[in-house]
């Protein structure tokens, strides 16, 4: 294939990029380093740009005789899509569909898409299998259902073939430790943990531990980032024109934050101071993926099972870049 991977310089993005030059299809990488970094593009060319940029895009298209787009660029956060919406209807939905018409016009018909389990908002069981009605309590979640939607309709009317991934909670990082997450401000819980362990925070809050689940701290599906890579190059070669695959992608276990704490004073040795705290607003308490779809269409499977694994290819990543990648620009600028 040759790809275009549209957020190719941020976290899951970039891990994508990897895998992809590993299997020997050619990368052009298209982001506009807002969050993302150019040092964790580590393959193919990187194109500094909008996805809204509708001649850069289909110029990019063109170009690089791309076949298949993949489509990680987006604002990923709960509470910030609460506080500003505009930010993601601007950049989830409308940038998003700039990008879409760049592709119909230059007759690119092959997409592979981000989606959530956010979009299923607050489910009245867990796991949560694609049957699961799809009603996001907050505008990140909606705006992927939108694009979602759009994905589906541009199928029936125009053969676009792509499929819809809906990602549980992405985490780890590449085995060498080269590249991984880092986001600014950070608001994930394990990379939180993780700064804690190397001491570049005092403790880490547990927003709430009143909820009704086991241990009374929220449970989530953490899946290895680069088991997300496996199943877009599954999804990918699966893509027929004019059909869409609808998968979760996650790994069917649950753990909760007290859980994901233990694991990381198990895996760094350190002590990790935790309070708890409120609970955060919008927050379900228990998102667990029914995985088996992904399975029985995809043939996919996650390797990383255990909390354990998938920690300590994050905890690595983090030593060896306590900065992240702030390091590299810094070298850069000296
Ligand atoms: N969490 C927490 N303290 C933190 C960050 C997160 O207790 O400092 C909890 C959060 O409430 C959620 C889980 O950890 O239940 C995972 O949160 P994260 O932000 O990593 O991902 P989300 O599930 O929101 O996509």
């Amino acid at each position: 294939m040759n790809v275009l991977v549209v957020g190719g310089a941020g976290y899951i993005g970039s891990h994508m990029v990897r895998q992809l030059d590993a299997a020997g299809h050619k990368v052009v990488v298209l982001d506009n380093l807002s969050t993302g970094f150019a040092e964790a593009v580590t393959a193919g060319q990187l194109v500094v740009g909008e996805m809204a940029d509708r001649h850069l895009v289909e110029r990019t298209l063109c170009e690089h005789r791309i076949d298949t787009v993949m489509h990680f660029a987006a604002c990923a956060l709960v509470g910030e899509s609460v506080v500003d919406p505009a930010k993601y209807y601007q950049n989830n939905v409308q940038a998003t569909l700039e990008l879409l018409e760049a592709t119909r016009e230059t007759g690119v018909n092959r997409l592979v898409f981000s989606s959530t389990c956010a979009t299923y908002g607050i489910p009245a069981k867990v796991p949560i299998s694609e049957q699961t009605p799809q009603e996001p309590v907050n505008p990140y979640g909606f705006t992927k259902l939108v694009i979602e939607r759009a994905l589906e309709d541009y199928a029936a009317a125009y053969g676009l073939g792509y499929a819809a991934l809906r990602y549980f909670n992405a985490a780890g990082a590449s085995e060498d430790g080269r590249i991984g997450e880092d986001h600014d401000p950070e608001s994930h819980l394990i990379p939180i943990v993780l700064q804690v362990a190397l001491g570049q925070r005092e403790q880490v809050t547990i927003f709430g531990d009143d909820w009704d689940t086991p241990d009374g701290t929220c449970v989530r599906d953490y899946i290895h980032v680069d088991d997300l890579g496996a199943a877009h190059l599954a999804a990918a070669s699966r893509l027929e024109p004019g059909k869409g695959l609808k998968v979760n992608l996650g790994t069917g276990c649950g753990f909760s934050v007290k859980q994901i704490i233990e694991t990381c004073r198990a895996v760094t040795g350190h002590a990790i101071p935790s309070v708890v705290g409120p609970r955060r607003p919008g927050d379900p308490p228990q998102l667990v993926a029914d995985a088996s779809l992904a399975k029985e269409i995809l043939g996919w499977e996650p390797v990383h099972l255990d909390p354990e694994s998938i920690i300590s290819s994050a905890w690595k990543w983090h030593q060896a870049n306590p900065q992240g990648y702030k390091i590299y620009q810094r070298a850069k600028v000296a």
